[in-house]
């Protein structure tokens, strides 16, 4: 499952955070994952607590901000909500566009003691 591997490398990210802090475990650990990111939060929830066993991040607080996709048309400019990748300008209805936000997937913040 996508979402494993993408967790155990965020467990990866935590580990040596917490390495160079001189910490032994992770408090909180904040992610920012954005809509268009390919990550299901729910399969990402579910695959969480086998991820994080036995790691830093064991009793970690998750926190998940989603960032919620953003375009911006090739053609009049206007800046629109994503859906998905291939939604059209609800102005001209051009499918040219640039993504401004919605890709974003990393950790956020640690707070390690
Ligand atoms: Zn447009």
């Amino acid at each position: 499952m996508h979402e494993l591997s993408v967790a155990l490398g965020i467990v990866k990210i935590a580990e040596n955070e917490t390495v160079k802090a001189n910490a032994k475990t992770v408090e909180l650990i904040e992610l920012e994952i954005g809509t268009l990111a390919g990550i299901e939060f729910e399969s990402l929830d579910f695959v969480w607590p086998s991820a994080v066993k036995g790691t830093v991040l064991e009793n970690a607080v998750k926190k998940i901000n989603v960032i919620k996709a953003k375009g911006k048309c090739f053609d009049c400019d206007t800046i629109f909500n994503l859906d998905h990748f291939y939604d059209s300008c609800p102005k001209c209805n051009s499918f040219l566009k640039g993504i401004l936000q919605g890709k974003e997937l990393k950790v956020k913040a640690l707070e390690v003691s």
